[in-house]
C-alpha cells in the first residue's frame, strides 16, 4: 500500500498507553476484589458534594454547556484570584497540553521537556512533528538547569511537572525562579501542577503568573478532587496567552455536569483535606512497607510512589495482576509506580508484592 494517510507526525506515533481498568482485569482473569493503583486517582472516590451537585443537574442535558465556562471560571477566580480572561477550560489537563502545543508549536520548532516526565507531553510534541528534546533527568528529578540550557532558537515551549509524574520527585520556588529568569520572554513555559493539592504548602505557583506573562500553569481535577472519569483541567496564564488558547479550544470542550461537578469539588475543602490525611497516612504505610522488605523507593510528594522491585517490571507487573493487583509500569528499569490507596489497598498490595518477589517483611 502505499498511499499513507497519516501527517509525518501521527504516523510515528505510539499511542498513550494508559492504566488497565478494573474491568478489563475482571473480564480476563475472572477475577473480582480487584484493587487499582495504577492512575493516581483518589481512593476516597469524589466528594459527596459533587454527587449531589450533579444529580440535581441531569435534567439539563438536553441542553449545549455554557461554551465560556461562567460558573467554572467564576469559582477558580474566587479561589485563585486570577480573571476569567486568565483562564482556560480543558477536558481534563491533557486536552489541555495538546491545545498548548498546537497553539504555540510548529513543525519548524522544538519543545523542551525533562527524561522521566509525563508521556504526554513526547506525545502532543509527535503529533504535530515538532522536534522533541528530551533533557537527561539528574537522578530521577526534572534538571531544570540542564532544561534551560537546553533552549534553542527554534524552542517554543517547556513542559515541566511539579511535583512529577511518575517520579513523584519536585523542585522548590527559588529553583523554579532561577529557571525562569533564564527563559527568553517568547518561550511558553508550561507548569503542569496536577497533583499541587496534595502537598500545597510546597510552592506557590500563582504568583509567578503576574511576572511572567510566558508562564502556563496547569491544573486538574482528576486526581485529588477525584473527578477523573468527568474530565475537567484548567490553565492559568496572561491575558494574552489565554486568547490564544481559548481561540483553538473547542467551544464546549466541558460539558455542563462535569463544570458543575467542578465547582462543588473546588467548594469543599474539608473533602480536599481529608484525602491528604488519607495519601499522607498510606504513603507513610507503603514506606514502611517497602523498608521492611528491602526495597528502596523515590520519595514523593504526590499520591504515588515510584519503587523499586530488584526485578523485572514488566514480569512483576503482570504477576501482581494476577493477585488482583494492577500497578503501573513506566519505562523505568526495575521501578514500577503506584498509586497511594486506601489502608486496605495498600495492605493488599504489600502483601501481594511480597508474595510475588519471594520477599519476606522484616517488621
Ligand atoms: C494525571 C496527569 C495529568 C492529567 O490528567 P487529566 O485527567 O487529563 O486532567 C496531567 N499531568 C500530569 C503530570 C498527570 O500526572
Amino acid at each position: 500500500m502505499t498511499f499513507v494517510p497519516a501527517n509525518e507526525g501521527i504516523a510515528k506515533l505510539n499511542p498513550y498507553q494508559p492504566g488497565k481498568p478494573i474491568s478489563e482485569l475482571e473480564r480476563e482473569l475472572g477475577l473480582t476484589d480487584i484493587v487499582k493503583l495504577a492512575s493516581n486517582e483518589n481512593p476516597l472516590g469524589c466528594s459527596d458534594k459533587v454527587k449531589e451537585a450533579v444529580a440535581a443537574e441531569l435534567s439539563e442535558i438536553g441542553r449545549y454547556p455554557d461554551g465560556g465556562g461562567f460558573i467554572l471560571k467564576d469559582q477558580v477566580q474566587k479561589q485563585f484570584g486570577v480573571a476569567h480572561n486568565q483562564i482556560t477550560l480543558g477536558n481534563g489537563s491533557n486536552d489541555l497540553l495538546e491545545i498548548f502545543a498546537r497553539a504555540f508549536v510548529s513543525s519548524e520548532d522544538s519543545v523542551v521537556y525533562s527524561q522521566h516526565a509525563f508521556a504526554v507531553y513526547g506525545l502532543v510534541t509527535q503529533a504535530i512533528n515538532a522536534e522533541a528534546i528530551e533533557v537527561p533527568a539528574k537522578g530521577f528529578s526534572h534538571d531544570l538547569d540542564a532544561m534551560a540550557a537546553a533552549i534553542k532558537t527554534n524552542t517554543k515551549l517547556i513542559f515541566i511537572a511539579n511535583p512529577n509524574n511518575p517520579t513523584g520527585t519536585w523542585f522548590e520556588e527559588a529553583e523554579f525562579e532561577a529557571f525562569m529568569q533564564k527563559v527568553p520572554a517568547n518561550v511558553i513555559v508550561v507548569l503542569d501542577e496536577a497533583y499541587v493539592e496534595y502537598f500545597p504548602e510546597n510552592f506557590n505557583s500563582l504568583k509567578f503568573l503576574a511576572k511572567y506573562p510566558n508562564l502556563i500553569v496547569s491544573r486538574t481535577m482528576s486526581k485529588c478532587f477525584g473527578l477523573a472519569a468527568l474530565r475537567v483541567g484548567f490553565a492559568l496564564a496572561s491575558v494574552e496567552v489565554t486568547d490564544f488558547l481559548n481561540r483553538i479550544r473547542q467551544p464546549f470542550n466541558v460539558n455542563h455536569l462535569a463544570m458543575v461537578a467542578a465547582v462543588a469539588a473546588l467548594k469543599d475543602e474539608d473533602f480536599i483535606e481529608k484525602s491528604r490525611v488519607v495519601n499522607k497516612a498510606g504513603m507513610a504505610q507503603l514506606e514502611a512497607g517497602f523498608k521492611a522488605l528491602g526495597l528502596s523507593y523515590v520519595p514523593s510528594r504526590a499520591n504515588f510512589i515510584l519503587v523499586d522491585v530488584q526485578a523485572d517490571p514488566a514480569q512483576t507487573f503482570n504477576a501482581l495482576l494476577k493477585q488482583g493487583v494492577i500497578v503501573r509500569p513506566v519505562g523505568i528499569a526495575n521501578h514500577l509506580r503506584v498509586s497511594i490507596g486506601t489502608e486496605a489497598e495498600n495492605a493488599k498490595f504489600l502483601t501481594a508484592l511480597a508474595k510475588v518477589l519471594s520477599l519476606e517483611a522484616t517488621a
